[in-house]
């Protein structure tokens, strides 16, 4: 199946003035290579979205099904993270970027949703979500936590599909970060793989799911399209650790 990517700069659309204080020199410079991506893109007959479809975020229920698989990678700013961000965080605004990919519903239907991450991660996410989409693997939702107001718990309960938040991890240990607060993990589909800790089951909506070997439609096995789509990129799945969450695959292997 053809794999279109068109990847472009908010900052460019937007402008790099007093409405993005954050903004600093590297992310100017990647919006120099992103601007040089769109236009290969362009170059190569690519039909490209039209720009003001990127540089306004909408709702992921406003945002048009996809015909084929498409990514549209935007810097975004404080602003755009209202309550997964704040000062003290591990990495800032300049470090993540909103990728709009398309993914399949549970209904069989294509839809378009938003992941943020780290820029770094970004390039894994795009080749994993890729796969998912040939897979016709399929994913509930996939919304900004701050559409939870910063709420793992609440949006774990909508089953939906995240990566950044700043916010530390969810353990038994003294309080570190989660590789959350980094961009560098994604939650997928937490009703159908919740995270088993101290007894208990995160989301509780997951209790239904604890008997892994019940394969049943978005859920991450070993060797399913899940795993191995992250795998293959080198993220580690924390349904192989000894308090196992299914639901997370993490770049730095936390
Ligand atoms: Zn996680």
């Amino acid at each position: 199946m053809r794999v279109r990517l068109l990847c472009v700069s908010a900052v460019l659309l937007t402008g790099c003035g007093a409405a993005a204080p954050t903004v600093s020199a590297s992310t100017a410079a990647s919006a120099t290579a992103a601007s040089a991506t769109a236009a290969s893109a362009a170059a190569s007959s690519l039909a490209a979205r039209p720009l003001e479809s990127v540089a306004s975020p909408a709702s992921a229920s406003a945002l048009p099904a996809p015909s084929d698989f498409t990514v549209v990678e935007t810097a975004v700013t404080a602003a755009d993270l209202p309550h997964s961000w704040r000062d003290g965080c591990p990495v800032g605004p300049a470090d993540l970027r909103r990728l709009e990919l398309s993914h399949w519903g549970f209904d069989g239907r294509a839809r378009t949703g938003i992941l943020i991450v780290h820029r770094d991660a970004a390039g894994d996410l795009r080749s994993v979500f890729a796969a998912l989409w040939r897979e016709k693997f399929p994913i509930r939702l996939l919304r900004p936590v701050d559409e939870y107001g910063g709420s793992d718990d609440d949006s774990m309960a909508a089953d939906n599909t995240s990566a950044f938040n700043c916010r530390n991890a969810v353990s038994t240990g003294p309080p570190r970060w989660s590789a959350h607060a980094y961009g560098r993990a994604v939650d997928v589909n937490p009703v159908e793989n919740p995270y088993l800790i101290s007894g208990r089951v995160l989301p509780p909506a997951g209790a239904q799911y604890t008997d892994r070997a019940n394969v049943r439609p978005g859920m991450a096995v070993a060797g399913g399209p899940l795993v191995r789509a992250f795998e293959a990129v080198g993220w580690t799945w924390g349904g192989r650790w000894s308090a196992p969450d299914y639901q997370h695959f993490s770049q730095n292997g936390r």
